[in-house]
């Protein structure tokens, strides 16, 4: 049994009550939340290991509820076009992707969430298919490594698509049951699968209703991009031969429900924000990607209205650049003023709650984190708020969205595990992970350099 007692700090527990204990302690028993108080709800003796929090803000670590970590070797490329050339030009880094290349740029993802404050991510998967190696793998053992809560989940494509990473919906079954039994609640529970199309004119009716039929058997969520732009409804009508929009589709195939996690969300008429009202569906919003690409981004409000649970996320760090959900806090309540003209309409409360219990609730994992209560699991970030941009922290909630930035936190710990301390990770030497990144990177690029660009299959060409 291993104890560790956080005490001097400022608590934020995001419980329902919203508990802040100013000079409170967290008290932490081998995975579990054993204590959160006062100091003085504790004997004076505990016998733990301790960790000085004076000056620091103690919460919960941040749910990212949206990644694509086997894009980050795109970080940078096509930083000026628009989505669908952009996906043109990701795609064929991503093809060059060996198994090395693979697993350093998932691992390297996952270091960049931990040193933002994430210690639950949600890596949507997609790759070059083959049988040589199995990208899912190959994730699940560098979140394994890096010590996170996290949701592989795995993106099936079919059709107009590069061919080396479609498959068929037998190759699908076969490869998700493999790695249901092998990942899913692996590591104290801690690893979870997760399946669904990565665009839905890459699959069809019968292709959606096979992956819901495949999720139910293998009880696993549904997770996928849904509605991000007037284009992708336009692209959705003409490759399906009717006016549907994407939730209608996904409410016609029976790809709606508690268990799912619809992603971007930026072009939904009021009846398919009833559909998701109706069966219990997630959103996920990545705002500050949304401007990134121009593609307009969704007015809050209506979620807000409709009692929509609403989960927060980065994107990935090829679109977005970066891994810090603090900045989506502040976009999110950006982007929501701005669509209404409406200042109050996202207050920094609830943006902060989207990016921990609610995102938690989102993925179906609230009961084990997302808060810091008795009996959770011990997920825990510390902030230093002695720094100019955080002085005063008058309003400490509003400090923590409008001020605060990844590069604040100090000390992650994941499941009752210390993964970075005094920014100093635990279980990996970072320098020599990033020189190694770099050169698997630069290899990549070059042998995309190598190839004819009119070879390549362009995802924008084939669905226009
Ligand atoms: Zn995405």
């Amino acid at each position: 049994m291993s104890r560790l007692l956080i005490e001097n700090g400022t608590v934020l527990t995001i419980n329902d009550r919203h508990d802040i204990f100013d000079s409170g302690c967290v008290l932490i028993e081998d995975d579990r939340i054993l204590y959160v108080g006062p100091r003085s709800g504790l004997p004076e003796q505990v016998d733990a290991d301790r960790m000085d929090a004076t000056g620091k803000a103690v919460m919960p670590g941040l749910v990212n509820c949206h990644t694509h970590l086997c894009m980050i070797f795109g970080r940078t490329l096509a930083t000026d076009v628009d989505l669908l050339t952009w996906l043109d030009r990701q795609m064929p880094v991503m093809a060059a992707m060996d198994d090395a290349a693979m697993l350093h740029a998932q691992l390297l993802g996952c270091v960049e969430n931990l040193k933002n404050g994430n210690t639950t991510v949600v890596e949507n998967l997609f790759a070059a298919r083959t049988d040589t190696f199995s990208p899912e793998t190959l994730a699940f053992e560098a979140m394994r490594q890096a010590g996170l809560r996290g949701m592989v989940a795995r993106a099936f494509e079919a059709r107009h698509f590069d061919p080396a990473f479609a498959e068929t919906p037998a190759e699908q079954t076969r490869r998700v049951t493999a790695l249901a039994r092998d990942w899913h609640g692996a590591d104290n529970g801690r690893l979870r699968l997760a399946i669904g199309p990565l665009l839905p004119w890459a699959v069809d009716e019968s292709m959606l209703r096979h992956t819901r039929a495949l999720a139910n058997d293998l009880g696993l969520p549904l997770h996928m991009h849904v509605a991000e732009s007037q284009e992708f409804n336009r692209v959705i009508a003409r490759h399906y031969g009717r006016p549907v929009r994407n939730v209608e589709l996904l409410h016609e195939t029976g790809c709606l429900g508690p268990d799912v996690q619809a992603v971007g969300v930026s072009d939904l008429s009021a009846h398919e924000i009833e559909l998701l009202v109706d069966s219990g569906t997630s959103v996920v919003l990545d705002p500050q990607t949304r401007l990134f690409w121009g593609t307009g981004f969704p007015s809050l409000k209506p979620f807000l209205d409709a009692g929509v649970t609403c989960g927060l996320a980065t994107n990935g760090p090829a679109a977005n650049c970066g891994q810090d959900l603090f900045e989506s806090m502040k976009y999110a309540c950006a982007t929501a003023k701005t669509a209404v003209g409406d200042p109050s309409v996202l207050p920094a409360r609830r943006a902060l709650r989207m990016a921990t219990i609610e995102g938690a609730r989102a993925l179906g994992i609230s009961h084990q984190t997302g808060s810091l209560e008795v009996g959770k699991r011990a997920d825990v970030i510390t902030l230093d708020l002695r720094q100019p941009h955080l002085t005063p922290a008058s309003n400490l909630d509003a400090c923590l969205v409008f001020s605060a930035r990844g590069a604040d936190v100090r000390d992650v710990i994941v499941d009752g595990s210390v993964r970075m301390r005094d920014r100093r990770l635990t279980f990996i030497d970072e320098t020599a992970l990033l020189t190694r990144c770099n050169d698997l990177a630069n290899a990549c690029l070059e042998r995309v350099a190598h190839r004819q660009s009119d070879s390549r299959p362009s995802v924008s060409r084939e669905i226009s």
